[in-house]
């Protein structure tokens, strides 16, 4: 088995990786999405929240993920605490998906703050895709997304250099889709073979 790191910076053509690696059979899981169910309504998670940051972040009996990323955004202390209650519980998740696997099955963990979690030991191979600012913000603008949302997300993530420092491999997202889904099968069918080769 092998276990793949997806990263990039917003907009940059991660979650369309992560989809195209699926496509092709890879078990593929979004770090963020598991952070979201992390603190679902009946999670020990959810308990931990509420019991920290009190009934104002709730609404109709679920937390309401824009007032506590109101709360947390200027105030680092309780951003730690939020942290540290999501942190275990995602990084529990994403060990026993790692478990889980069998024989030669490829695991895409789809990460965007690898860098910023030090967490790239946890896996044999780095993709960061990467893309030119301006077509990110065309991309970005597309999907609804504000240029000071767009401005904000991006001085809040690591730099295209420091992904690329921890990178095995840069994929380049400037082209069409046909050209990244060709990227993306190189990928799949020469290096994931030659590294489970070299693990097992
Ligand atoms: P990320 O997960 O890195 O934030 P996404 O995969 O969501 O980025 O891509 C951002 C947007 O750009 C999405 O709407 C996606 O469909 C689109 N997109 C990504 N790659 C391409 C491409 N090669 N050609 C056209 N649109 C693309």
């Amino acid at each position: 088995m092998v276990v793949v790191g997806l990263t990039g910076g917003i907009g940059s053509g991660k979650s369309m990786v992560g989809e195209l690696f699926a496509r092709l059979g890879a078990v593929v899981v979004d770090a963020d999405q598991l952070a979201r169910e992390s603190i679902d309504r009946g999670t020990d998670g959810f308990d931990q929240v509420v019991s920290f940051f009190g009934d104002s972040v709730l609404s109709n009996g679920a937390i309401d993920r824009r007032v506590l990323a109101e709360r947390v955004f200027a105030d680092a202390t309780a951003r730690r605490k939020l942290e540290s209650i999501i942190h275990p519980i995602v990084r529990s998740q994403f060990l026993q998906a790692v478990d889980a696997l069998h024989g030669e099955e490829v695991l895409v963990y789809e990460i965007p703050l690898l860098v910023e979690s030090r967490a790239e030991g946890l896996f044999d191979f780095i993709i960061s895709v990467e893309c030119e600012i301006s077509i990110r913000y065309e991309r970005l603008r597309a999907r609804g997304m504000s240029s000071n949302e767009i401005d904000s997300r991006i001085a809040s993530q690591a730099t295209a250099e420091e992904r690329a420092a921890i990178a095995d491999l840069v994929i380049t997202n400037n082209g069409t889709q046909e050209e990244l889904l060709r990227e993306v099968e190189r990928i799949w069918e020469s290096i994931l073979p030659a590294l489970q080769r070299a693990k097992g």
